[in-house]
């Protein structure tokens, strides 16, 4: 059985965001300091210039 990280799946996470500062496989973090479901933009976008596809 493998082991099950807990770790999201988004690819995005494998960069660090720009915008709020969250490690590389944390989180983004909203204005409320809640995790957010989704990345943001910059992010997104670093993630696309470091890993194209
Ligand atoms: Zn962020």
């Amino acid at each position: 059985m493998p082991r099950r990280e807990p770790t999201v799946r988004r690819p995005e996470l494998m960069v660090a965001c720009p915008r709020c500062g969250s490690a590389r496989g944390a989180a983004c973090y909203g204005k409320t300091g809640r995790p957010m479901k989704g990345v943001h933009p910059e992010r997104a976008e670093l993630y696309r210039e470091q890993y194209p596809a």
